[in-house]
Formats: C-alpha cells, sequence, structure tokens
C-alpha cells in the first residue's frame, strides 16, 4: 500500500498530470504516486478548478469548446467563482445603452451575458447581476442587497429573446407590479471585449501542481516524497494566509518559448492547440515548465516551477511531452494524444524569467 504523496494516508487513485477539464488524452503520462481521495477531491480538485475557470486557460479553454472528461455539473465560469476564485469577467462597452455589458463564450461563441444592469443615475456607475434560469428572487434579492447600489438607479436588462420569458418571471416574483416597456435590446454589436481575471494563489498552486506531476510522472528515480520536495508538497496542498508574492519563490513567468520553432515570431501554430510540459533535473535544482494551450493566439504564456534545490543533484536531464488536440473533435473518449517531444531546449532562457506575481 502506497502512501499519499501529500498525506500520511493511504493512496489509492493514480492521477492525469493535466486536469480532467481540459480533456483526456492518449498516451499520457500518470503520476507515479497515488493520492489519497481526501487530497484528491478536496484540496487538489479546488486547484484544478481555479486553473481550469478562473484564468487564462480557463478563459481558452471555453473560447475553444474543450469539454473535460469529468461528468460534473457544468459550472459557468462567467457568471460565478470556483473553488475561492473569482469569475472571468469578460466585458465591452455598448454603445447602444450606454454601459459596459458582460460576454461569455457558449461553445466557442461569445455571446452577451444574461444580465440585470442598475445604473446609478448620478455618477452612471452600473452594477451587473448574472441571471440564470436557476436564479430565485431571493438570491438576486440578496445580491442587489449586498452590492449596495445608492438609488436612484435605472434599470437595464440585458438578455436574448429565447430568455426573456423566465428573465420577465423572475423579476416579476422580484418586484411584484414590473411592468415590462419594449425591451431595450443590447446592441449586441461585441467590439474590442477585454477579459479580466484575477488570479489567486490557489492558481498559482495548481501551476505548481501539474509541473511537480509531470516531473514525478518523467523522473521516476526521484520520489516525490522525498525531502528535498517537501517545500513544494506544502506549498501545493496546504492553504495558508501567506502574502500572495509567495508564489515567486515556486513559480515564474518564462520568456523564452519552450518548443524551438517557436523563436522563430512567423512559426505560429496553424489552428492547432496543445499543452506543453517539461522537466529538467540541472545540477542543485528540479524544476518544470508549464504551458497550457500553445496555440496560434497564445505563443507565450509559460510559468517555470522550481521543484527543488538540492547540492547533491548532479544529473543533467530533460523530459518534454506536448499534448495535442485532435483537429476534429474528440476520438471516443480522447480529447488528443500526448507525445514525447525530443528536441525541446529548456536550458536556455533568454530573456531572463519574470517573478509571476507583482508584489
Ligand atoms: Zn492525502
Amino acid at each position: 500500500m502506497a502512501k499519499c504523496l501529500y498525506c500520511a494516508a493511504v493512496g489509492e487513485t493514480e492521477e492525469h498530470v493535466i486536469p480532467a477539464a481540459f480533456g483526456e488524452f492518449r498516451s499520457a503520462p500518470k503520476l507515479p504516486i497515488p493520492l489519497c481521495p481526501k487530497c484528491n477531491n478536496e484540496r487538489l480538485n479546488h486547484l484544478d478548478q481555479q486553473v481550469s475557470r478562473c484564468g487564462p486557460e480557463g478563459f481558452m479553454r471555453e473560447s475553444y469548446g474543450i469539454k473535460g472528461r469529468a461528468h460534473k455539473t457544468k459550472v459557468n465560469p462567467f457568471a460565478r467563482g470556483s473553488a475561492g476564485g473569482s469569475r472571468l469577467e469578460f466585458s465591452t462597452f455598448d454603445r447602444e445603452v450606454g454601459v459596459e455589458v458582460h460576454l461569455e463564450v457558449v461553445d466557442g461563441v461569445v455571446t452577451q451575458m444574461c444580465e440585470l444592469i442598475l445604473v446609478e443615475t448620478s455618477m452612471g456607475r452600473a452594477h451587473h447581476f448574472p441571471l440564470s434560469e436557476t436564479t430565485t428572487a431571493d438570491e438576486l434579492r440578496g445580491a442587489i442587497a449586498r452590492k449596495n447600489v445608492p438609488a436612484p438607479y435605472d434599470v437595464r436588462l440585458s438578455c436574448h429573446p429565447h430568455e426573456q420569458e423566465w428573465v420577465e418571471k423572475l423579476l416579476r416574483e422580484h418586484s411584484p407590479g414590473i411592468v415590462f416597456s419594449e425591451p431595450k435590446l443590447m446592441s449586441h454589436i461585441i467590439k474590442t471585449p477585454e477579459v479580466k481575471f484575477q488570479l489567486s494563489e490557489r492558481y498559482f498552486r495548481g501551476i505548481a501542481k501539474i509541473g511537480f506531476h509531470y516531473f514525478l510522472s518523467q523522473f521516476q528515480a526521484y520520489s516525490g516524497h522525498h525531502s528535498m520536495f517537501s517545500g513544494i508538497r506544502s506549498f501545493i496542498s496546504e492553504d495558508t494566509n501567506e502574502p500572495v508574492r509567495r508564489v515567486n519563490d515556486f513559480i515564474q513567468h518564462r520568456n523564452h518559448p519552450l518548443v524551438y520553432q517557436m523563436l522563430n515570431d512567423e512559426a505560429r501554430p496553424d489552428g492547432w492547440k496543445a499543452h506543453i510540459l517539461a522537466a529538467e533535473v540541472k545540477p542543485g535544482l528540479c524544476q518544470a515548465h508549464v504551458q497550457i494551450f500553445l496555440t496560434q493566439e497564445n505563443p507565450n504564456l509559460i510559468y517555470t516551477v522550481k521543484l527543488a534545490h538540492d547540492r547533491s543533484l548532479v544529473e543533467q536531464e530533460v523530459a518534454a511531452h506536448a499534448y495535442r488536440y485532435f483537429h476534429d473533435g474528440k476520438q471516443g473518449s480522447f480529447s488528443g494524444e500526448a507525445s514525447p517531444l525530443p528536441a525541446i531546449r529548456v536550458d536556455q532562457a533568454f530573456p531572463p524569467a519574470t517573478p509571476a506575481v507583482s508584489a
């Protein structure tokens, strides 16, 4: 019976390195050390949720219409946050109604969110309340009360014609006697949309977890239980109240492409999408590199995760995989295929890395 990587309990599950929400990949490396159900389903699952829903990777996952391998209730990351993280704030200025409106991506298509917007009459400041078919009048009342919007204000509604019926029913329950004028429709012209991410420590710990698990999957001579990994293990598995900048002790932005062809600015992925993971041992140091979504739009968001400093490390070894999505959708349960990358150059890193979190 093997011990869980993160605690003293017995480990039971063999885990994939990349969170389930990004799909299943044929021939994907697995973490060789099991996890106990508690660590896997609670502590680490919170990290996966943030990586797959709260950051740029979550946004791209929605934009590309990626379906996960887990059968979970669908969460709309544009409507609400996950595991303590914030929702994806995706918005544009709507000239027709003169306010900022929120957007979402539904099956890869950008569309306006269904929301109630209260606009302060004096300052013109807009407050947004996302609506869904399961929203109750009490929930809406609570949400509005918490925002404490100063009266008087104008009320605007953004919804699609097919949503109008349940939205009007909800608003009638919320404020009986409400009269609907001709619906003031939003212009539905989406220009220069902007997306805001609020990345928390859990998001970065989720990135660190992917790097650590990939490293262990490739270099099985190194046991994850070894004391040189105790720092990264506790960073990944323990919630603390320390300042978020401690993330920088473990994670940096890598400003140099992992895949050699990307050194050439002209060589952009031509419609293909992949995740790139790399791990390396060099004298005194173990580290991993994580790039979730190397795509045409995103050639360069790469993290380097410092896993261990130890003077006994003398070898030099590198391993890398590309997890490439199939062009034409899923094949059975697989979204794509993982294959080793032989020619990766992780040793050269110029321009130098920068802190993941600015102080
Ligand atoms: Zn455990």
